[in-house]
């Protein structure tokens, strides 16, 4: 058995192996990489991962694709050669991709592989699901989700009572999380708060890029709507915008050399005038982190002595800036895009029972917390001025994990009554609130064959959340019997369509 790491990034994916001893190391790719690109190239009955299918971006765009992880957890089908996928299929194709790598490079097979695959830690339940659902397409036997802060906490090694708290600010391709982390004295350390935007990371900074550049090209080509409508030189725009950006991350101004037609002009953009067209989505992180520090405050949470930088659009100069004028910590920033899937290595090593339990300093898990509130849609009788149903919000956003049978009860509403429907929605914005448009449904039942009774007896639920977010939900009756219910995750594959995806990713060889 060897147990693997993998950051399963929006943009690139990365995975780091855990051998007996409990030391970590990076997996490279066949092709001696780091990093694999988690872009996925549809064609004919061939499918490719990683840099063969980037490369395919500008060459054929549509059958190409890119930034998967958020559409995960939604029901974004597409179609390619009459097959319509779902997210958790190209994403298990992603991760079929990883673990054949992993496993050649590391001399094993792929049912000898185990794995701790890495989660943005505002993912809510059906995100996490479809993960899971994603490695079970794959094949690969998943030990764990692991939010990706914790995983920080790990690696950097944070999750020692002597580091105290920190700021662990994770801005990758696609996505942004922060959260805080603290060591308490009477117990394992936590996370004590999260927070981030699902669709806010490198990406957007290349669009700021991308229309700077276009604006600079206008200035220089006579009929500058040639230049848009001509595909080809669209791609080059967009590859050259996240070279720049790169490059302004260690110097004052960046230049690209570009050709369209006859015509051939360079390019020149400064550090200066970048960072103005960004301001904005800096804006938006500065929001998001004082958000966190303030919920993490409130819930006494030791105030912030270091920030973990994670994600590789941490080294974009502006994000620094912006850190130091908020706080007068340190900040660290190690490898920040491979720390994920350092963390994760350690547990995986830990969970699949290697000897050293030193891997986690600290020894204790970190404990995590509910990235978003959880609660019931009520339609109260009781209550008939209130006409609209509404969300009682039972497990609230940053409790700790995991959530062991929390209990809440409903009744019902006619006398011998023998079915009722249970929903559990969570929330979906930055904020909790009633209302259900401003909730996202996760968790829909119908208990049946309740005996005879009059109105207004109790039904109990009972919520569990387990440390990795998965949720279980049962439900028993007045004298703690359990009923039978049928229920579905909202969101979520069920297991026929897991095996149906599964068997459309088998029949695609991945090409190798
Ligand atoms: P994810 O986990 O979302 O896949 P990563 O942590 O791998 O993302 O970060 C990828 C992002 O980091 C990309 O948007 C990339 O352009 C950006 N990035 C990498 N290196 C640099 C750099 N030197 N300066 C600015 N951005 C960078
Ligand atoms: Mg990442």
């Amino acid at each position: 058995m060897v147990a693997i790491g993998i950051d399963l990034g929006t943009t690139y994916s990365c995975v780091y192996a855990a051998d007996r001893t409990g030391r970590i190391e990076l997996v490279r790719t066949p092709d001696d990489r780091e990093l694999t690109p988690s872009v996925v190239h549809f064609s004919g009955s061939k499918v490719s991962v990683g840099f063969d299918a980037k490369e395919m971006m500008g060459e054929d765009p549509d059958n190409v694709v890119v930034g998967i992880k958020r559409s995960m957890g939604k029901d974004h089908r597409q179609e390619f050669g009459g097959v319509a996928y779902t997210p958790e299929a190209i994403s298990g194709m992603i991760l079929r991709r990883l673990a054949e790598d992993a496993a050649l490079v590391l001399g094993v097979g792929i049912s000898e592989i185990q794995a701790v695959i890495t989660v943005p830690a505002y993912f809510g339940v059906a995100e996490k699901e479809a993960t899971f659902a994603a490695a079970r397409i794959a094949g690969l036997n998943c030990l764990e989700l692991l939010a990706e802060p914790a995983a920080a906490a790990y690696a950097y090694d944070a999750a020692d009572p002597a580091a105290g708290s920190s700021l662990v600010f994770d801005l990758g391709g696609g996505t942004f999380d922060v959260a805080v982390v603290a060591a308490t004295l009477s117990g394992p350390p936590r996370i004590w708060a999260v927070d981030g935007e699902s669709a806010l990371g490198g990406l957007d900074w290349d669009q700021r890029m991308v229309e700077l550049l276009w604006n600079k090209i206008e200035a220089v080509v006579e009929d500058v709507d040639d230049c848009r409508y001509d595909d080809e030189f669209v791609a080059v725009v967009g590859a050259e915008a996240e070279r720049l950006k790169r490059e302004l991350s260690v110097r004052e101004s960046a230049s690209g050399r570009f050709r369209f037609g006859k015509a051939r002009f360079g390019i020149t953009v400064t550090k200066g005038e970048f960072e103005a067209v960004c301001r904005d989505l800096v804006l938006q992180c500065h929001a998001s982190v004082e958000r966190v520090r303030r919920a993490a405050a409130s819930l006494g949470a030791p105030p912030v002595a270091r920030i973990l930088m994670v994600g590789g659009s941490t080294r974009l100069p502006m994000i620094r800036d912006e850190l130091n004028r908020m706080f007068d910590v340190p900040i660290l920033i190690g490898d920040p895009d491979k720390v994920v899937a350092q963390g994760a290595a350690r547990l995986a090593g830990r969970l699949a029972g290697s000897s050293a339990v030193h891997a986690l300093s600290g020894g204790d898990r970190i404990n995590l917390v509910l990235p978003r509130s959880i609660g019931l849609l009520i339609h109260s009788s009781a209550h008939p001025w209130r006409e609209q149903p509404y969300v009682r919000h039972i497990l609230k956003a940053n409790t700790p994990l995991p959530v062991t049978k929390a209990a809440t009860a409903v009744s019902t509403i006619f006398d011998n009554q023998d079915k009722v429907r249970i929903r559990l929605y969570e929330q979906a914005g930055a904020v909790e609130s009633e209302d259900p448009a401003d909730n996202r449904i996760i968790f829909d039942c119908e208990v049946s064959g309740l005996e005879k009774a009059p109105a207004g007896t109790e039904i109990k639920v009972l919520i569990s959340v387990a440390v990795d977010g998965r949720l279980s939900v049962e439900m028993t009756d007045g004298r703690n019997r359990p009923l039978s219910m049928e229920a579905f995750m909202e969101g979520t594959l069920d297991e026929g369509e897991i095996v149906e995806q599964r068997q459309a990713v088998a029949g695609l060889m991945l090409s190798t």
